[in-house]
């Protein structure tokens, strides 16, 4: 039985197939479901990181409203897309990770390195969702 499940999207260059599975384990658990999107830039002046955030906020609150997901639990953060996947994973006691089986770092690869490396570091269960590669 879930009842956190985080949805990781890369909301830039992948499809919703990620989150619709989320949704619908989410509902199937009756579990509340969280999602992320990581901008992989650290050491950028804050101005710019403003805009950064600013550009995909739009996309992540479309996608929130759609799904049900409440405002405290959506988040946008700076960094390396796993490690801030898996901490968040261990701040808000997620118990279940959801996420694509390869984004834009893993066209050529069978399995994308967040992906993997979610898998590798993450304490709790991680549902790996198939997607076409594009
Ligand atoms: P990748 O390992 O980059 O090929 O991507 C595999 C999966 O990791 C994607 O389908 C997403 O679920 C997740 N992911 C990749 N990049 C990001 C990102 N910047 N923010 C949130 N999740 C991501």
């Amino acid at each position: 039985m879930y009842k956190k499940i985080l949805c990781a999207v890369d909301v830039k260059s992948e499809d919703e197939s990620t989150i619709e599975k989320a949704f619908s384990m989410a509902e199937q658990y009756n579990a509340k479901l969280f999602i992320v999107h990581v901008i992989e830039y650290t050491f950028l002046p804050k101005d710019y990181q403003k805009k950064l955030k600013e550009e995909v906020l739009p996309k992540i609150k479309e996608l929130s409203e759609r799904y049900g997901i409440l405002k405290k639990n959506r988040f946008v953060k700076f960094g390396q897309s796993y490690a801030e996947i898996c901490a968040l994973e261990e701040k808000h006691n997620i118990d279940l990770i959801v996420i694509g089986s390869h984004g834009k770092h893993g066209i050529k690869a069978l399995l994308g390195s967040t992906a993997n490396a979610v898998l590798q570091q993450a304490n709790c269960d991680v549902m790996l969702v198939k997607l076409n590669k594009v």
